[in-house]
């Protein structure tokens, strides 16, 4: 049966290669944009995710166009690295809105609903830096590994609705936030994965979908990596 999905920032990158997954699978999906427009055949709404106001009025439409969501999946995300001493207080507080208070946002905003079928899919986008840290990244990798324990609460309160929280946490991937790079760092990030390559979106999407499943039915509270080997299941 067609569900309702719900991808936060799948406009591009890693969001909208798990949109077209579900997408694929013959899914009403819905994904949030800030102005790009909305990809061929998925359903956009414009949505800021740090403005709490744009998040009811985006489930409001997508509730419209395609029935209560289903599905959430918080995705969108951003960095704003550098070291430590150089970081302001607004550089960690606009990362961790973002990534982690936002997911908070679309999490509220999802389960009146999910609560009330008794059935829903939460599957938050982490990193594999939630888990290993990462230099010049305190900001993001506390908004990552911030939504694991945010997820992992969730799971225990909404579990007996039957409503699943799970996270992916993706290693390096090919997308804008990676593109830039300098190459002497991709050189060495290449050298700790097993793999030897970045992953594609779509191998990020795959474990989402299945989380979607009725086969991932049974899985909550589970922090899935797609890291080619980087993090080692940390
Ligand atoms: P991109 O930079 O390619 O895309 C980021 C997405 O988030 C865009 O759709 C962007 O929308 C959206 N977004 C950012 N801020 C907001 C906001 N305030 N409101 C609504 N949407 C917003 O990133 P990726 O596709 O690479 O990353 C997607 C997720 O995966 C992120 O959470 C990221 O942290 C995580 N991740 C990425 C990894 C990688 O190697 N690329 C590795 C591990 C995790 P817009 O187009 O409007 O800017």
């Amino acid at each position: 049966m067609a569900r309702s999905v719900l991808v936060t920032g799948g406009n591009r990158g890693i969001g909208l290669a798990i949109a077209r997954a579900f997408e694929a699978q013959g899914d009403k999906v819905a994904v949030t944009h800030r102005g790009s427009g909305t990809p061929d055949g998925l359903f956009g709404v414009k949505c800021d995710v740090t403005d709490s106001d744009a998040v009811a009025a985006a489930f409001a439409e997508v509730e419209q166009a395609h029935g209560p969501v289903e599905v959430l999946v918080s995705n969108a995300g951003i960095t704003d690295d550098t070291l430590l001493l150089r970081m302001s207080e607004e550089q960690f507080t606009r990362v961790v809105d973002t990534n982690l208070t936002a997911a908070f946002r679309v999490t509220k905003a999802a389960t009146r609903s999910m609560l009330r079928k008794r059935w829903g899919r939460l599957i938050y986008v982490s990193s594999v830096v939630a888990m290993l840290g990462s230099e010049g990244q305190a900001n993001y990798a506390a908004s990552k590994s911030g939504l694991i324990g945010f997820a992992r609460s969730t799971a225990r309160e909404l579990g007996s609705r039957n409503i699943t929280a799970n996270v992916v946490a993706p290693g390096f991937v090919k997308t804008d936030m990676t593109a830039s790079l300098p190459e002497q760092r991709t050189e060495a990030i290449l050298g700790n994965i097993p793999l030897r390559r970045y992953a594609e979106a779509e191998e990020i999407a795959s474990a989402v979908t299945f989380l979607a499943s009725d086969g991932a039915a049974y899985v909550t509270g589970a922090v899935i990596p797609v890291d080619g080997g980087l993090g080692m299941g940390h």
